[in-house]
Parts: C-alpha cells; structure tokens; sequence
C-alpha cells in the first residue's frame, strides 16, 4: 500500500456552517496534491481534519494511523497562521524546532534546502516576505518529514517570494517528499500539483491531475476582445461559434490561433471597435469556473460571473 493519506467522508460543521462536508480522497506517495479553493470554501478545517488538529467525522489514516497516534516524525505541517518569534533568525528558529526532535536533519542542511544558507543568521523581522515563507518551512523539514502538509504557504507575500516557494517545494518534491498544498491559487496548482482537488463550500467537487481536468472541463481556447461596446453592433455579429458575454467582455469559444483574424473581420465588418484581443488557452480557472460557476480573485475572494449569449439582454 503506498497511500500515505486517506481521507473517507469527512465532515465539520460550526454551528450551522458545514465547513468541510463529506471529503474524500487519498494522497500516494510521492505525489504533490494541491486543495484549490476560495476565501471560506474550508481549506483550513480539512487541513486541520486532516492532521488531527480539530475533531472531524468520517476517517482520516495517514501512514495506516490516525492522525493522533501517528508517528509526528513523519509529519511536518504549516498551518496558515504559523509566525515564528520575530527576532529571531532562520538558524535559531531551525535549532530551536529541532530541539523537538529525537531525530532530526542538521541546521545547515534544512537552511541550505530553502535556500536561506546566505541569510541564516538575519532576524526573521529583517528577511522579505518569501524569505520568511522559506523560513517557516524551513521549520516543518527539520524532522525529515515523509509528508508534509502546508496551508496556504505563498499566500500574503509577492509574487517573486512565490515563486521562490514554488522551486523549494519542487525541489522536496522531486526528493520524493509527499506534499499536501492549500491555495487559493489556480496556477499555483496547475504548476505545482500532480493532483488538484477543488473545493467549494467545504464539498470536494473534483480530483485530478490538472492537464485532465482541463482536458475534461476546461474548454476550448478562447479569443477574449475588451472594451466599451455598441450594444447593437454586438447583437449582429455573425459567428459560427460560441460566443458569450463575461463580465463585459466578449469571449469567442473553439477559436484557433489561425482563426482570430476571422473573428477579427467579423467585429469589423458589424463595426464593433474594442480595446484588446487577447487569446487564451483553457487552465484550471476556467474548471474552477465550469464546475462552480465563480472564479476566484487574487485576493482569494470567489465571484459569481455575469454571463449572457450577444444578443440577448445581460
Ligand atoms: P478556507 O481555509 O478555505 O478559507 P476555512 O476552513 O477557514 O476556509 O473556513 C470554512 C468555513 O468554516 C467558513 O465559513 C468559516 O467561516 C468557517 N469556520 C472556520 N473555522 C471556524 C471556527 N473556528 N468557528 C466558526 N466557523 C469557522
């Protein structure tokens, strides 16, 4: 058996908020899961149920045990609201944490894994977002963990800082460390994850790996063309194919890159001028989108999307 995580009907409500309802799904060994979802849709309370960190219904084994007997050595997690003694530097957070430890990996080791080698020995104050990020996981490899649980680990710091933290968790990855990720970052999953479940309102609406629920659900490519439109002139365009309207915007479906200058003639010929056209291949937004019909904003917030077929009154 080389599932290191399983998860079977898993629940918990507050009150009358059902945060996690009913999940189920398993993590083999070796492989990079990523749990994608909004603000609220429960990534924190699964992660939580997974761990043993809050009494959940349904079954929950990793490595065979439940949460609460199983071996901790095996287990590193970063819980979203992880933040370290501010003064202190990566070194002494990493010696510090291993003191936890019957067994663990050298300091030099764990700061030369994220990277932080260089800065070892900066206050965790004085380090950039990304740098803190590393340190924090730095902390959760000190046990050499087999697997390691991670909520929400590039949320809150810029996008160099997440790109910093996409290589290291490749680069444990690639070691063969089995890695469970929340985000609320659709590309963050699409990189990173073998494996990508989505959540919405604490339901796992899908599991896979991210090329087949695009293939599945994504879509065809499509054409976008932005800009402030003569509605009449909309309501003419002659297309022979999918055409809506998104938020404003006017998306062409199935358009191949050769086929752009027919569309492009067609909102000539009717008069419709526009501001851009861009060309868009299906990702794991547009799943996110078919499957739930919200996207989700950078700032992790879900929205409900306003659609209409041209012609017809939004
Ligand atoms: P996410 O991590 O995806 O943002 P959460 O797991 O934090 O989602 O929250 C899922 C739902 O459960 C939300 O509606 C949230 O308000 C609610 N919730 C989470 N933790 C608590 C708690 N300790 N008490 C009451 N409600 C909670």
């Amino acid at each position: 058996m080389d599932e290191v995580l399983v998860a079977e009907d898993v629940g918990r409500r507050y009150g009358e908020t059902v945060a996690v309802d009913g999940v189920s799904l398993s993590v083999r060994a070796g492989e990079v899961l990523a749990l994608v979802g909004p603000n609220g849709a429960g990534k924190t309370t699964l992660v939580r149920a997974l761990t043993g960190t809050t009494d959940a219904t349904g079954r929950v084994e990793l490595f065979g045990q439940s949460p609460r007997t199983v071996d901790r050595d095996r287990i590193g997690l970063l819980p979203q609201a992880f933040t370290p003694h501010e003064r202190l530097s990566a070194r002494e957070l990493v010696g510090y944490y291993a003191g936890l430890y019957d067994e663990t990996r050298s300091t030099e080791a764990v700061l030369d894994d994220v990277g932080l080698a260089d800065d070892a020995d900066t206050a965790f104050e004085n380090l950039s977002g990304g740098q803190q990020r590393r340190t924090c996981v730095a902390v959760t490899l000190v046990n050499d963990p087999d697997l390691l649980i991670l909520d929400e680990p590039t949320t809150g710091i810029d996008p160099a800082g997440r790109r910093e933290l996409w290589g290291l968790l490749e680069g444990l990855a690639d070691r063969g460390v089995t890695i469970v990720v929340t985000t609320h970052y659709m590309e963050e999953a699409q990189r990173l994850a073998d494996r990508v479940g989505l959540l919405e309102d604490g339901r796992l609406v899908t599991v896979g790996p991210p090329d087949q629920l695009i293939a599945d659900h994504g879509g065809d490519s499509q054409l976008v063309v932005d800009g402030t439109f003569d509605e009449a002139a909309v309501a003419s365009i002659d297309y022979p194919a999918r055409m809506r309207r998104l938020n404003g915007s006017l998306v062409f479906y199935g358009v191949r890159p050769e086929s752009i200058g027919r569309v492009v003639d067609e909102l000539d010929t009717v008069g419709v001028a526009y501001d851009s056209l861009t060309w868009e291949q299906p990702d794991l937004e547009d799943v996110y989108l078919e499957l739930t019909g919200t996207t989700v904003t950078d700032s992790g917030d879900a929205r409900g999307t306003t659609e209409s077929v041209a012609g017809e009154s939004a």
